[in-house]
């Protein structure tokens, strides 16, 4: 595995699908991994299916996924989370529903590397992992030396001492790292990484770009990478499907 693309949280937002996707190419990538919550939020969620079907080679599924599939599921989420999975429901078609059923829920490549949406393990309020306590659970949720997750739609890495299995991890033995645009993150060769790459399609950085990761393994590093996109074409289509107004204004701001 030489350089990878990462993708997480598309949420429906065509426009910005299609200009990281575009950037992964222009880099040369060929091989993407997504993270799930391809749909959700988002006015296009069968064409952002369809493109992460051909796009790309693993694909886990998030809880939105988990909603639309499963309405049970959908009780917890917000109110407006909660139109949006209603309103997505009705509009893809079988074929997206198989496409959502064959995506996993985690996936193991060897001792190198486990994807998964929101968390390997079960964590208080809803796996999100933000910040050392969360992630010093996390660590013990799985064997591989890196992580990736998504879920939170905020690009982090958080470090763990050498070799650690995770078991006896104390929140002060973690480090959090920022990620920033276009500079590669070195995680120690001894230690072990959970990484997010942050959200195509809804990032809650304050920065209202499209946000993915490339990853080199044989290297160690993480690289993020923004990409701006057509804001106003994902708004638009927003309100001409009749999406609640909070998912239309969040897009430019990126919160
Ligand atoms: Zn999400």
């Amino acid at each position: 595995m030489a350089k990878v693309a990462v993708i997480s949280d598309i949420h429906g937002n065509l426009p910005a699908l299609e200009a990281t996707v575009a950037a992964i190419r222009v880099e040369g990538i060929a091989e993407v991994l997504c993270l799930g919550d391809v749909v959700g939020y988002g006015a296009d969620p069968g064409p952002c299916l369809e493109k992460v079907w051909e796009t790309c080679s693993v694909l886990v599924r998030g809880n939105h996924e988990e909603a639309v599939l499963d309405p049970a599921t959908a009780r917890s989420f917000n109110p407006v989370a909660r139109v949006a999975i209603e309103w997505t429901r009705r509009v893809l078609d079988w074929d997206h529903f198989g496409m959502m059923k064959a995506m996993r829920s985690v996936f193991e490549g060897g001792d190198r590397l486990t994807l998964v949406h929101d968390s390997p393990v079960p964590t208080s309020g809803g796996g999100y992992l933000h910040d050392a306590r969360t992630a010093a659970i996390a660590f013990r949720g799985f064997d591989s030396r890196v992580c990736i997750v998504g879920h939170t739609h905020v690009p982090i890495a958080f470090v763990a001492p050498h070799g650690s299995s995770g078991d006896g991890l104390e929140p002060g033995d973690i480090e959090t790292h920022e990620l920033v645009d276009g500079e590669e993150f070195a995680w120690p060769r001894e230690g072990r990484a959970i990484l997010n790459p942050g959200s195509v399609g809804q990032p809650r950085d304050g920065d209202p770009r499209a946000s993915f990761a490339v990853i080199d393994l044989d290297r160690g590093t993480f690289g993020l990478r923004r990409v701006e996109y057509d804001v106003a074409r994902a708004q638009a289509s927003l309100r001409r499907v009749g999406l609640p107004s909070p998912l239309v204004d969040r897009l430019a701001i990126g919160a």
